[in-house]
């Protein structure tokens, strides 16, 4: 990923944000993945009066890539209002390895201070992740 990329991704994430439906949390999250091709996906999170049907805005963004047929993520960016940048939930990253790579860069921000993004990679954030071996 390049810093044009980088650019790209965390701006989309933001924008998305703006678009998050979090009338109970009040925890408004964007999301955008780098799919192969350098196309981005963006994602927020959707909230539901039936709080478990709650979608994390990394599984909305991870949604539209491979609704659009695009299942290899090279990035992913998250962004919230704060104060705490938002580090993927376990079941997010669960969902990301099933598109992504350990090596696979995961930047998280607050909104308005994109140029002090945290990364990590995917790895880290879930070492031993559960991957399906299937035989052929
Ligand atoms: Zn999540």
């Amino acid at each position: 990923m390049n810093s044009s990329q980088r650019s790209r991704l965390l701006d989309a994430a933001e924008r998305a944000l703006r678009n998050a439906h979090a009338p109970y949390s009040v925890y408004r999250v964007g999301a955008a993945v780098l799919a192969d091709g350098g196309k981005i996906f963006a994602g927020c999170n959707v909230e539901n009066a039936s709080y478990g049907l709650t979608l994390c805005a990394e599984r909305v963004a991870v949604g539209a890539a491979v609704a659009a047929g695009n299942k290899n993520i090279r990035a992913i960016a998250i962004i919230s209002d704060g104060p705490e940048v938002p580090w993927p939930c376990g079941a997010c990253r669960q969902v990301l390895v099933e598109f992504a790579k350990d090596d696979t860069p995961v930047l998280v921000a607050i909104r308005g201070h994109l140029r002090a993004a945290e990364h990590t990679t995917l790895g880290a954030l879930l070492p031993h992740a559960f991957r399906l071996e299937t035989k052929s």
